[in-house]
């Protein structure tokens, strides 16, 4: 199939058959590699080491010549990864925005640069393909990401998306800024103003979301008019999705949609599922190519093999990333959609970030079964696991798995018991479980995620 030159999308194009969504693929892809080889330092050095032209990467099979990158390289010298944007036509070397990337190691959040061109593909996007996302434009959207010291994507984010689907908005804004100025609110004046304006979309990280449904609840504010909530940033069992609605229920919610959204900020697109367990669509295949890669060869895996998920942009000139391995491990299948016919690629159900696995006493544990676990049992509000040693000082001390937990209200009596019970079932180790406050846990005004699993050990 050709692809006229300046084409950039094609009509309808979630359902396009997957010959004419490789052609696109490879002709954007084409044209990605030669401004990288010309405009983008890490990838233009890259190339000149591995001996690559950009003649030798014409499609998406040829692009398995170039080794992934990561997180690592991205965080050395993120400059590096933007796109140079001296001689770049009219708006795509013009700088919209930065945002930033969280939850580094490092701690110091990166900058991922965005130009107008890449504002307006993003936009389109949206706007195109709203019935996947589904947000209406008749809706009113409250804005629960945090607003912390730099612009983080969701943040940012969720007012173009408004924009684009020509919804209205407004915003939480809580969190925390080290600013001289006190521009931040509480987790309780957000329900406040949710009710107030009568939102119909609850849209955040699902650990806040599903503190302000609880709070909603303790302080009998009028939900009615929710209808949906959408998460993104944090991945949500089911478990913790039935909770969202049953809350909802109990709220008298107009209705109970979830979105569960799966992205990240140097991806800069979104992948949602259609329906419970359909594996997340992605929802721009004209602008991003998906690939499952092994962490140790690069080498692409076939479909239903789990590995590296790694992404390309396609049509972007700010922050660019070519196979870029965002961190979690999941896998691909590109057949047609049986639930709603659409042919875009989907990413198995449930991507595991790498960190779920860990080895304690000797056994690799993967604690986001327990996570999920958690999510299920009645009677939690907030939950963590903790990997520690026996003794701190001592770096060949054994391990010791530590439950921290707040139970609600209504559930404290033998809840540590059934708990320490349920763990040991479930993993093999014995843990010892502390009742804690449920802010000791997750703060909600706290800009940073909610942390499940926290290694105290010390790297040995
Ligand atoms: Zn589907």
């Amino acid at each position: 199939m050709q692809i006229q030159a300046g084409t950039f999308t094609l009509p309808d194009m979630l359902h396009q058959p997957s010959e004419a969504v490789g052609a696109l693929q490879d002709a954007l892809l084409q044209r990605t590699v030669e401004l990288c080889y010309e405009h983008h330092p890490y990838y233009a050095k890259l190339m000149r080491s591995e001996g690559i032209r950009p003649e030798h990467i014409r499609n998406r099979d040829e692009l398995e010549r170039l080794p992934p990158s990561s997180k690592k390289e991205f965080l050395a010298d993120p400059e590096a990864f933007r796109m140079r944007p001296e001689g770049l036509p009219g708006n795509e070397g013009t700088l919209w925005k930065v945002l930033y990337t969280t939850g580094t190691t490092t701690g110091r959040p990166a900058p991922i640069y965005v130009t107008a061109h890449d504002h307006f593909a993003y936009m389109y996007a949206f706007q195109d393909r709203r019935d996947l996302i589904g947000l209406r434009d008749t809706d009113l959207i409250a804005n629960l990401f945090p607003m912390t010291g730099f612009p983080m994507g969701a943040y940012s984010r969720a007012a173009d998306e408004a924009g684009a689907v020509g919804a209205a908005i407004m915003f939480g804004n809580t969190g925390r800024t080290d600013a001289m100025f006190p521009v931040n609110r509480s987790l309780d004046a957000a329900v406040a103003a949710a009710a107030r304006h009568r939102v119909t979309v609850l849209w955040g990280v699902a650990g806040f979301v599903r503190r302000v449904l609880m709070r909603a609840q303790e302080l009998g504010a009028d939900f009615s008019s929710v209808r949906m909530v959408m998460t993104t940033g944090e991945a949500s069992s089911p478990a913790m999705r039935e909770d969202f609605r049953r809350r909802m229920r109990e709220l008298g919610c107009a209705d109970t949609v979830i979105v569960n959204r799966y992205g990240s900020t140097e991806q800069g697109g979104t992948m949602i599922e259609c329906c419970e367990g359909s594996g997340f669509h992605s929802g721009l295949p004209d602008q991003l190519f998906h690939e499952v890669v092994d962490d140790e060869t690069g080498r692409r895996l076939p479909d239903g093999t789990p590995g590296m998920l790694a992404v390309t942009h396609l049509n972007r000139r700010g922050t660019v990333f070519l196979r870029y391995k965002v961190g979690d491990v999941g896998s691909l299948d590109h057949s047609p959609c049986p639930h709603c016919g659409r042919t875009s690629v989907r990413l198995s159900s449930r991507p595991v970030r790498t960190g779920d696995i860990i080895k304690i006493k000797g056994a690799l544990v993967n604690l986001g079964n327990l996570k999920e676990e958690f999510d299920r049992m009645p009677g939690v509000d907030e939950y963590q696991i903790v990997v520690t040693s026996q003794d701190p000082s001592d770096p060949f001390s054994m391990d010791d798995l530590v439950i921290r937990l707040a139970p609600s209200a209504d559930a404290r009596d033998g809840i540590a018991a059934r708990m320490a019970e349920e763990v040991t079932r479930l993993t093999n180790l014995r843990p010892t479980v502390e009742l804690v406050e449920r802010d000791q846990i997750y703060d909600p005004t706290s800009p940073a995620k909610p942390k499940r699993i926290v290694d105290l050990r010390q790297a040995r």
